[in-house]
This record gives structure tokens, sequence and C-alpha cells, in this order.
């Protein structure tokens, strides 16, 4: 059993079952054991492969879209670039070097991540060390108080924000909680009815909740619409809120249970982009999307990168590389990173269509 598992059933003993939510909150983000407070769990040795680890080509152009939607903005300097759960740093050393291309862009930046993980922040100072570019960390997820005009990305971060989940019984919904059955850590529902959610289901229908996330954006609307400017956030998830039940744990690229090995292993669940887009449209923002990652980064020109950094590989395994990377990110299969990621841009009122979005 993990040291985590140890203090969580010490915690349902003194206290009783604990929510979804709080779980989530504790196996991802607990100081001593939490998942992300003791490792890098990105890459082939560690438990999953995120796009920016597949290729250069995603943060390029990401870096690309950034550019551009600077410009829209009117070009102002300073601009703030956020990154959430920036990971390794990858997504952003390869935006930084293509944004290069926008005389000026770099110049007005000053980037900004908010990170939760000491580890990985470590990896992104090193990512980012020659950047020339002045960076800043935070470990909240509020976005800060600053007039300042903000760009801001999130790649697989809205994933790992903690949901609520209720289950349909009797003709009732009631909160699935995290309890005991002997040692072992069960889900089992609240005695109680939950009579806020109103959505008819047969029995049995489990719906999720994502307060979190729709807190998150909330607060970002705040600061978009003070200050101006532009977020855009991929992740995998649904377009169309629907019923079922998305919790899912990996380690060492496989699923597993995820109440098994709290803290071991990477805990998130799929993103509702429709409840999101709700979110931003009743705080005020224009919302873009959410569309197909795949269609997403063909409209952001994909392939003509692709093609151009075959122009210069030098080893037919390099030019395997390059072409299996464009495949994996556009992949259209139902599980494929092309669709079954999405991609939601939301913006401050006023702020032109972002780019890839259909403008
Ligand atoms: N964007 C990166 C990493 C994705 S993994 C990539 O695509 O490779 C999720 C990232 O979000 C990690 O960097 C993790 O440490 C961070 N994270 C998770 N929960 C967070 C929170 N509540 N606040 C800030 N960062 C968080």
């Amino acid at each position: 059993m993990s040291a985590l598992a140890h203090e969580i059933r010490r915690l349902i003993t003194l206290e009783g079952p604990i929510s979804i939510e709080r779980y989530m909150a504790i196996a991802l983000g607990h100081p001593r054991h939490g998942y992300y407070m003791t490792r890098d769990p990105l890459g082939a040795s560690g438990d999953f492969t995120t796009a920016p680890e597949i290729s250069q080509m995603f943060g390029e152009l990401i870096g690309l879209w950034a550019a551009q939607c600077w410009l829209d903005l009117g070009a102002p300097s300073p601009v703030r670039l956020i990154e959430y759960g920036p990971g390794r740093g990858t997504m952003l050393a390869d935006a930084l070097r293509a944004a290069k291309a926008a005389p000026g862009f770099l110049e007005a930046l000053r980037v900004e991540l908010v990170e939760t993980s000491p580890v990985l922040k470590a990896a992104q100072m090193l990512a980012l060390g020659g950047c020339g570019v002045p960076v800043t960390w935070q470990a909240r997820i509020e976005t800060g108080a600053d007039d300042t005009p903000m760009i801001v990305i999130g790649n697989e971060f809205l994933d790992a924000l903690p949901i609520r989940q209720y289950m349909r019984q009797n003709g009732c919904w009631h909160e699935r909680l995290v309890g005991l059955a002997g040692d072992r850590l069960t889900i089992g529902l609240a005695p109680e009815p939950e009579t806020a959610i109103a959505q008819a289901a047969p029995d049995g229908a489990v719906v999720e909740v994502a307060i979190e996330g729709q807190r998150f954006v909330a607060d970002l609307a705040t600061h978009l619409k003070a200050s101006g400017g532009v977020a855009l956030f991929l992740d995998y998830g649904h377009t169309r809120s629907g019923f079922g039940d998305t919790l899912q744990a990996m380690q060492k690229h496989a699923f597993v249970d995820p109440l098994t090995t709290p803290g071991e292993a990477d805990l998130t669940a799929h993103v509702d982009f429709e409840a999101l887009a709700k979110a931003a449209r009743g705080a005020g923002l224009m919302v873009h999307g959410p569309m197909e990652q795949g269609a997403f980064l063909q409209a952001l020109g994909l392939e003509a990168r692709a093609d151009q950094l075959l122009r210069h590989a030098r080893t037919p395994e390099q030019q395997d590389a390059i072409r299996s990377a464009e495949r994996r990110l556009t992949d259209m299969h139902r599980t494929g990173m092309g669709s079954l990621f999405k991609v939601i841009a939301f913006a401050a009122p006023g702020q032109p269509i972002p780019p890839g979005f259909g403008g």
C-alpha cells in the first residue's frame, strides 16, 4: 500500500468518507506524498506522454498561435504569457523558439508559469534557462491582479483539476465518496441526496461536476475582461456534457484502479468542455471551439511544418519520426489524440477570432 493510501485511510477513519474531489486533490497535491510533488511523470520512463513531448512541432505551432494573438491584440508591450501546468517546459521552449518569427514579440513578453510541482519547476528552469525572456513562477492557480494584456496557454492542465461525482439511486442523485471496506479504499454513496442536481437519468447513471474547473474559468474571465487577452486550453474530454465516470489513473502508460495507489499514479478526469464553455459565457467571455485537436493543428499549419522538418531530416529514421509524430498528434480514431483531445479558446469581448478557429 502506498504511503498516501495509509494517510487517506487514517483521514477517513477520523472524519468519515471523503469526496472524489478531495481524494483527487490529496492524491495529486499532498505536500509530501502527492503525485505531482514527488516526481517527473512525463515521457517513456514515466507514466504518460503528452503532445509537446511527442514532437517539437506541437509547441512551435502554439508559439506561432500566441504570436498571432499578440499581433491581433495590437502588439501590446508588455504582454503576459501565462502557462498553466507547463510540465517539463518543453512546449514553451519550442513555442518561444518559433515565436522569434514575430519581430518584437519576445521583447514584449513577461512569462509566468503556474506550477505546483517542485520537480517539474526545476525541469522548467532548465528548459527555459537560455530563452532570453523573463520567467517567473507561482504555485497557485489564480491569474493574479494585473492590467497587462495576457495570453494564456495550458496543455493537459484542466484534466488535473479535481471533480465531484454523483450517482443516481432510487430516483435521486447521491455524491460518490471514497470510504473504507476493511483496509481497502472503496467508493460508496452519501446517504443524503444532492437535490441541487436536476438532470433526469436512469438509476446507476454517474454525472461529474467540475466546480474547480468552472471556478478557474470564472477567475480567468475576471482578469481577461479587465486586461484584455485570450486563453487556449488543449485537453482530452467531450464537447457535450453527458453521463459517465471518467475518473482514471495512469501508471507506467497503463490504466490502473484509481483507488489502489494514490500518490503513485496520475489521476485525471475527462474535461467537460460544454460546462466550461457555459461557465466562460456566463462570466462574459467569448468562447471559440471546442474543436478537435487534429483539425486545430492542421489549421495552424502542421503539415507545412512537418514538410519543412522533413526537408532538413538527415536520416530515414528522422523522417519516420516526423511523419509518425504528425500522425499521432492528429490521429482521428475514436481514442486517437487528434479527436479525443479538444481545443477551446476564451477571449475578452471584442477580440478577433483566435487563429485556428475558423476566423
Ligand atoms: N503541459 C505539460 C504537462 C501536463 S501534466 C505537457 O503537456 O507536457 C499536468 C501539469 O499540470 C503538470 O505540470 C502538473 O504539475 C501541473 N498541475 C497539476 N495540477 C496543478 C495545479 N492545481 N496547479 C498548478 N499546476 C498543476
